[in-house]
């Protein structure tokens, strides 16, 4: 498929799904074979519309490399479980790590699988952290009065059909003190016409996304040659359908590290209306060896991109998202590297402000080891947890 057939081509037709490597026609026999190890280690999943966005005449093609596999995966680098997500598994299918948000883990099926995920795990035969009952889950929500927005995630919950995934905003909606449903979804990046081609999920956002209490959808681009006239679609029909839309990538090796490219996905973002809204440092995820950088060199190329942006295109904050909470990377000196906690799992965190000596060899938060100024004054003040109405109450 050439690149510019991609618009007339895909306008209104379903993509076709591609799960074997043997499906993708433009690598060849060798390539395959080389790949197969990885294929077996970590699986693959794309499809033709986003393999369309591909230059196969470019090895390093940015788009490709977010989809298709590479032998250097293989590398025994990293854990399965970098945030160290099943910690705060409460119940079957719902993760609650800070006490206003919880996670609800619908499924284990994205539209095409990005290499570099942090959750490939759920991805492989033994998982049981997702469940499609989520019964208990509602349950532990409406029992947790503090919890004021839910993230539906997986997988991809905008890869299930309206009719699935309906009753499960309808339940959410149902309970009074959850303000906030978020999506989180690539579908808008790997599938954009699953979006605009179903009115019934118009008309889903319309009833549930309220002025009151809207729906954020969390979308994923990484590049900006991913926002095409079919993705920029999807994004409006989202927008006008009432939820809110905006951006969070990981920086990736050979996709978007590179600060003009960045820059450019920020403005393109902005000048649309999708706020960047999280880049995060490329979690030390087994297989992720190939993906990631130093985090003093990711850091760098954020804050060269955003030179680029008005403060419109500037709104992303770089965060590492640890297993302690989302730890955000404020500023770096000749010596020193500025750390805060964007948000905590133990509440004394919150906010705390951390100086550490720089190590350009650190890979993860981990790594710092030198602490200089570990701000504890601060994490004094904001011990406790507040619910919505003690909040309202204040005002
Ligand atoms: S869309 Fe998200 S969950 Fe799915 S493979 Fe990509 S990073 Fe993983």
């Amino acid at each position: 498929m050439n690149r510019l057939n991609t618009q007339t081509e895909f306008s209104d037709k379903k993509p076709k799904y591609l799960t074997r490597l043997h499906q993708v026609s433009e690598l060849g026999d060798n390539e395959r074979e080389q790949l197969a190890d990885v294929n077996d280690k970590f699986i693959f999943r794309s499809n033709d519309y986003y393999n369309s966005l591909i230059d196969w005449n470019d090895p390093k093609d940015p788009i490709r490399r977010i989809v298709i596999p590479e032998v250097q995966e293989l590398e025994e680098w990293g854990q399965l479980d970098a945030s160290g997500e099943e910690e705060y598994t409460v119940a079957p299918g719902i993760e609650h790590k800070y006490d206003s948000t919880a996670l609800l883990l619908v499924n284990e099926v994205c539209a095409a699988y990005c290499r570099f995920c942090f959750r490939k795990r759920l991805f492989m035969d033994d998982n049981d952290e997702v469940t499609k009952d989520i019964t208990g889950g509602l349950a532990y929500i409406r029992e947790h009065k503090e919890i004021n927005n839910v993230l539906l995630t997986g997988g991809d919950p905008l890869i299930m059909s309206t009719s699935k995934l309906e009753p499960i905003i309808q339940k959410l909606r149902e309970v009074e003190h959850v303000r906030i449903i978020r999506i989180g979804s690539k579908i808008p990046a790997f599938n954009p016409m699953r979006i605009y081609n179903d009115d019934s999920l118009r008309e889903m956002f319309r009833k549930y996304s309220t002025s009151m209490n809207r729906i954020y959808i969390m979308a994923h681009f990484n590049h900006p040659r991913e926002l095409t006239p079919q993705a920029i679609r999807g994004l409006t029909f989202l927008m006008e359908s009432g939820a809110i839309v905006v951006n969070q990538t990981p920086m990736i090796t050979g996709v978007n590290d590179d600060p003009k490219v960045l820059g450019a996905l920020f403005n393109q973002l902005s000048f649309i209306g999708v706020p960047p809204y999280y880049v995060f440092h490329c979690r030390p995820t087994l297989g992720n060896k190939p993906y990631t950088m130093p985090v003093e060199r990711a850091y760098e190329i954020f804050e060269k991109a955003r030179t680029f942006c008005s403060g419109l295109g500037k709104r992303a904050r770089f965060v590492m998202s640890h297993q302690s909470g989302k730890i955000e990377c404020v500023g770096m000196t000749e010596k020193n590297i500025y750390f805060r906690y964007q948000r905590a799992a133990n509440n004394q965190n919150s906010a705390r402000f951390m100086v550490f000596k720089r190590n350009p060899e650190a890979y993860w938060f981990d790594d710092y080891t030198e602490l200089v100024d570990d701000g504890s004054v601060w994490g004094e003040e904001f011990e406790d947890a507040y619910e919505m109405d003690d909040m309202m109450n204040a005002v």
